[in-house]
């Protein structure tokens, strides 16, 4: 599996996007985006509505193509052949047809894909108690994304793509859908790429995380990895006096509360006695590049791209 030019080297890369753009009209939905995801993982793509996650999905499932830059999926071109049945997308409004049975649909899932595994199929609509004569449109939310992820499932993709697969699901079933996700994906060795625009819904479930917003990537990484790069730091800040100096440090968001500086950084050898300094959470770290535009975005070592010509986004996490 070494080598830069072997398949295999390309397969350790479930995405790779070298300075990837798209525009519709003058609108920027994606610009200037250069990561790569290692296979295997489970990566939540997180941010705000508009921040590109769908034009993402969309580029990477083949059905959006890019204005600018370069997208490579699973070592080949999104969209080709190849690429297709080794990649499965399950769009927002999970198309299933609402006239058909649970048991028609899997039959439809098994005649469309050369690879169908009818036994995972079957388990995933089975461990959700949903009768197989039962009609997709008598089905709730929860066990409509059941029967679709078990379309997706079935096919036996390398990658599986779902934007917002949580988004009409009360809190019950999006647990219940994200164990069944995480399952699978452990069984099948799946690399899950899943949209939210709320942190909290794939924040556990994910060991990676790339967070978009306005259409850039912010932060690109394993989670752990990200957790560790940032610290919470407070500090007295006198009355009229400007706020303490935190250099060397990299600050990402600073806010003045009465007397105090609250601080998210990237610490650069230690932290002053002056400052209590906290751990911060995914969502703290999320929230600060959210709110500051202008702080440099945090693409750690396995995120980054090996491209010379590609836009210096970020910087190696330590
Ligand atoms: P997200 O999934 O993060 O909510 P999208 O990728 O859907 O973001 O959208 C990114 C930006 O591109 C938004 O400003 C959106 O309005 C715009 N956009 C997305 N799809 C289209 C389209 N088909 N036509 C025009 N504008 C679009």
């Amino acid at each position: 599996m070494v080598g830069t030019m072997s398949a295999g080297a390309a397969h350790r890369w479930a995405i790779e996007a070298h300075g990837l753009g798209k525009r519709y009209r003058r609108r920027r939905a994606v610009e200037d985006c250069s990561f790569r995801l290692p296979a295997g993982t489970v990566c939540g793509l997180v941010g705000p509505n508009g921040a590109g996650k769908s034009t993402l999905l969309g580029m990477a499932a083949g059905l959006v193509r890019p204005g600018a830059g370069e997208l490579r999926v699973l070592g080949a071109a999104p969209g080709t052949a190849g690429t297709l049945s080794r990649t499965a997308f399950l769009p927002q409004d999970k198309p299933l047809f609402a006239t058909f049975t649970v048991a028609e649909t899997l039959r439809l899932g098994e005649e469309l894909n050369p690879r169908w595994d009818a036994r995972v199929a079957e388990r995933i609509v089975r461990s959700g108690k949903i009768p197989l004569d039962a009609r997709i449109g008598t089905l709730s939310g929860g066990q409509r994304s059941r029967v679709a992820l078990a379309l997706a499932f079935g096919k036996r993709p390398e990658l599986l793509l779902l934007d917002e697969p949580m988004a009409d699901l009360d809190p019950l079933a999006a647990h219940e859908i994200g164990g069944l996700l995480m399952a699978e994906a452990a069984e099948q060795g799946t690399t899950i790429v899943m949209s939210s625009h709320r942190l909290a819904d794939v924040a556990t479930m994910c060991d990676y995380l790339v967070a978009l917003a306005d259409g850039r990537v912010r932060l690109a990484g394993e989670t752990d990895t990200l957790l560790s790069a940032h610290l919470l730091v407070t500090g007295a800040h006198a009355a009229g006096g400007s706020p303490p100096r935190l250099a060397p440090h990299t600050l990402v968001e600073s806010r003045v509360t009465g007397r105090q500086v609250t601080a998210l950084i990237r610490p650069r050898g230690p932290v002053g006695e002056e400052w209590r300094v906290a751990e911060p959470d995914l969502e703290e770290i999320l929230l600060g590049y959210l709110r500051s535009p202008a702080a440099p975005s945090l693409l750690t070592t396995s995120a980054r791209v090996d491209d010379a010509d590609a836009p210096t986004e970020g910087e190696t996490a330590a």
